[in-house]
């Protein structure tokens, strides 16, 4: 297998690889790089057309996330012959988030808060979703391209990561041998809220294409969920009987409905008072609706549950009413989960953070520079320190409490590194992480399984696997 990102290596980036068997090609997802905009955001699809060698026939895409979705549009726009594969769930995802990032695309150019035209249109949306073909887990599917010398399949599994995301198992026929490349994709082996522990193949897979997103974190395998969970509740009990509000800001997709379930739990427990109101807002709502669509035919931990089961109420828009819903106790579940400027956490954060009496928990990822880490920083610091969590307004001083917990939907490396020896492969490749973060995970590999081939693919460089 010929094997090269199209997406830059060195962070997470924009997730898209093609795998070349035998003269099939194979695009592996088709993302778009959170940190960037307009074309810097988008894999480099012109390396394709430069090689006559490199073609596509499939493409494979694992979720519905911006980083391993976002550019799909445009790649169909380049390959206007491809088959796109991907699981129900994420069919029904892509529906959704698609439509959804051309319109903010456009919104931000009218608004004069980006330069650069949208990527894609709504309506040519329309036109591509006859190229979608959706497919149930852990059921073969051909995926051999019309100039393939060898037949090949596909099976999607789940991977544990959020609804509808899964890892991917490629076999074909070499010299007379079967050969079977697993790629995890995001990954996570334990159970969620909602969503259950990742299933993987039977072994031994001949390629492992590992993600590495918690490959430099070394806080990530010192916690477990349990006392994360219990962490937690206790804090969320603690400001709400001191009358406060809590603001958890949360990625509209994933978190917060696994934030939601968390919260439902507590409250049947007892661990926080049942009548505590919790208001939801945003894109989230519509996220939640898919996954309480598709709770019998995806996998999960109690089919019966539902996010809008959990009781929740609209973040009210009027002034008065707004402020009225702030006043605890409360809990306030809120997207953006790195609250960026002119989103709904952003908004609330302004309104909270001078009160001591209130709280805001952070529950995920918050990259350097953005208002949750520059907030976390300034909580750090104490004595009143200032944050300015949007570049319009003035700076205020943090009195309110913040914490951060641990509930990511990556595996920990530690869990990762386990995985391997699961899998058995005879070759790693390492993707989706920082430098640090693959370098720690080959470094590990090759020290505890010597024989194991570990490839580090560079952006634009194929590597035989
Ligand atoms: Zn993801
Ligand atoms: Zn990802």
């Amino acid at each position: 297998m010929h094997f090269v990102s199209l997406g830059k290596t060195e962070a997470i980036g924009a997730s898209c690889y093609l795998a070349l068997i035998d003269n099939t090609g194979i695009l592996i997802d088709a993302g778009a790089d959170p940190d960037e905009e307009g074309p810097a955001s988008l894999p480099d699809f012109d390396m394709i057309h430069k090689r006559s060698d490199w073609h596509v026939d499939h493409v494979l895409v694992t979720h519905a996330h911006h980083d391993h979705i976002g550019s799909l549009p445009v790649l169909v726009r380049h390959f206007p012959h491809v088959r796109v594969h991907m699981t129900r769930a994420t069919r029904d995802l892509t529906d959704f988030v698609l439509p959804a990032s051309a319109r903010l695309q456009r919104r931000k150019l009218q608004e004069g808060n980006s330069i650069h035209a949208p990527l894609f249109k709504e309506e040519e949306l329309e036109e591509h979703r006859f190229l979608y073909a959706p497919h149930d887990l852990n059921t073969d599917f051909d995926v051999t391209g019309l100039r393939g010398q060898c037949e090949i399949t596909a099976r999607f599994y789940h991977a544990g990561h959020v609804l509808g995301a899964a890892g991917i198992l490629l076999s074909w026929e070499s010299e007379g041998q079967t050969r079977r490349a697993f790629y995890t994709s995001d990954t996570n082996q334990h159970p969620q809220s909602i969503v259950p522990g990742g299933d993987y193949p039977e072994p031994p897979v001949d390629i492992l294409i590992l993600e590495s997103t918690l490959g430099a974190d070394s806080d990530a395998e010192l916690t477990t969920r349990k006392s994360e969970e219990k962490k937690f509740a206790d804090a969320l009990a603690n400001v709400l009987a001191r009358g406060g509000t809590v603001l958890i800001p949360s990625f509209a997709f994933g978190r917060a409905q696994e934030i939601l379930a968390l919260i439902h739990r507590f409250k049947e427990l007892e661990r926080i008072p049942f009548d505590i109101p919790v208001y939801t807002a945003g894109s989230m709502r519509a996220f939640a609706d898919i996954y309480d669509r598709t709770r019998f035919n995806t996998p999960r931990l109690d089919e019966e549950f539902r996010v809008f089961g959990v009781d929740q109420m609209r973040l009210p828009r009027k002034p008065a009413m707004l402020n009225n819903a702030l006043q605890g106790p409360a809990i306030h579940v809120a997207a953006s989960g790195m609250m960026f400027e002119r989103t709904i956490s952003n908004d609330l954060a302004r309104r909270l953070v001078e009160d001591e009496k209130n709280a805001i928990f952070l529950v995920g990822f918050a990259k350097e520079d953005s208002p949750a880490a520059q907030l976390l920083t300034a909580a750090e610091q104490g004595d009143d320190a200032e944050v300015q969590l949007d570049r319009m307004k003035p700076a205020q001083p943090v009195r309110c409490e913040v914490q951060r917990f641990r509930f990511s939907g990556h595996s920990h490396r530690r869990d990762l590194i386990k995985l391997v020896e699961r899998l058995a492969p005879k070759t790693v490749a390492l993707v989706h992480g920082e430098t640090n973060a693959r370098t720690w995970m080959a470094e590990n590999i090759r020290f505890f399984y010597p024989d194991i081939r570990v490839v580090i693919p560079e952006e634009g460089t194929p590597v035989e696997l």
